[in-house]
């Protein structure tokens, strides 16, 4: 079955007669969050009857939520047929000076959100691909996820928010739903997420990248990349076999950027896998002529792996030699370190518990 998620207002206002009813509906489930279509009170009892016959409206449970010491929310939902995904709400303070100079603290939202259940991409430090592939999201799974965690945390409807498809799976192998998604998030009428504020993550599927820049949708991108040559990026993921190194990069450099951003390259650092500097030094001229930034991400360590957390004094090292050279680059804070917060790790929890 449908769910009521799944469509954009144009789309709800071709379906649902008269059309005004759609925008209505829009309001109950993106402004109010409401999903049940008894609470929808302006809309009369045939067309709640009829609509609930046809689309699905609560079409995510919480089964559990996590809370890390830095206000990090992990959240596992379960889905109708009782697979289960995660998405985590990260809260950064941000510090505003307002007109009168005076400092303000602001809590800045992102939610990092699941594209499918399991991956098919395989890559050996993930947690997510040990349980293999199990079915893509739905544009509506993909959508509900934010307005249940908005609703959660009683996030207002117009406070804006930053979303990063970083969970469960690969957006790009799930390439419908997934641009779907995005028309969906940024609708107007509806979330009014921005496109600027949507980053998604892809581990590198050329042709796919491609494909989506020609769509130009003004989102964000960032390239899983890891590491620096071939056989090393094809030990960590296995697809770069198909889609090379250069495959990447001469995507990426036909992917149309906002003037003011920027390409992120998120380079996962193993210890004495791919944090020495000579990686470093190729990274740099792997990216040269790209306007890059490079967030170094901590390998976040689990039962039964063998690749090994990086010391911070290489991060450290890694991150100065790339600044030194010009280049962007941040480290991602290990945020929610405490509720195992890389991607798969709620879930795996879960299993062993159960
Ligand atoms: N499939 C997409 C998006 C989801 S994975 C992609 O690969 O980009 C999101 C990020 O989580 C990726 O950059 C991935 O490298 C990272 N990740 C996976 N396992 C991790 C782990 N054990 N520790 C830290 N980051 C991890
Ligand atoms: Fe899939 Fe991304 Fe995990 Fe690789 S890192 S297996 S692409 S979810």
């Amino acid at each position: 079955m449908q769910s009521i998620y799944d469509y954009t207002l144009e789309e709800l206002k071709k379906i649902i007669k008269p059309s005004f009813r759609a925008l209505q509906i829009y309001n109950w489930i993106y402004k109010k969050y409401i999903y049940s279509y008894e609470d929808m009170k302006n809309i009369p009892n045939e067309v709640r009857n009829e609509l609930k016959n046809k689309y699905e409206i609560n079409i995510l449970q919480i089964v559990k939520k996590e809370k890390s010491i830095d206000g990090s929310i992990k959240y596992l939902f379960s889905l109708h047929d009782g697979h289960t995904i995660e998405a985590v709400l990260l809260l950064m303070k941000k510090k505003k000076i307002s007109e009168e100079g005076i400092v303000q603290k602001s809590e800045q939202y992102t939610v990092c959100i699941s594209s499918q259940v399991g991956c098919k991409v395989g890559c050996t430090f993930c947690l997510t691909a040990k349980g293999g592939f199990v079915r893509n999201l739905s544009a509506g799974e993909i959508v509900s996820q934010i307005v249940k965690i908005k609703k959660d945390n009683n996030i207002s409807e117009d406070k804006s928010l930053n979303i990063v498809y970083m969970g469960m799976g690969e957006p790009l192998d799930n390439y419908n739903n997934f641009v779907q998604s995005v028309k969906i998030f940024s609708q107007e009428e509806g979330l009014s997420i921005n496109r600027k504020r949507q980053t998604i993550s892809t581990s590198g599927i050329s042709s796919k990248i491609k494909k989506l820049g020609l769509e130009n949708l003004g989102i964000q991108l960032a390239i899983s990349l890891h590491a620096v040559d071939d056989k090393l990026r094809t030990e960590l993921i296995p697809m770069n076999k198909a889609y090379n190194i250069q495959s990447i990069i001469n995507a990426v450099k036909e992917f149309p950027i906002d003037a003011r951003k920027k390409v992120m390259f998120e380079y996962l650092v193993i210890k004495d896998i791919n944090d020495d500097l000579l990686s470093a030094k190729k990274l740099i001229s792997l990216l040269n002529g790209i306007k890059a930034k490079v967030n170094l991400i901590y390998f976040n360590p689990y039962a039964g792996t063998t690749y090994k957390r990086p010391q911070s004094k290489d991060m450290l090292v890694f991150q100065e030699y790339l600044i030194s050279k010009g280049l962007f680059c941040t480290i991602r804070e290990s945020k929610g370190l405490d509720i195992s917060a890389a991607c798969g790790q709620l879930k795996e929890k879960e299993n062993q518990e159960t």
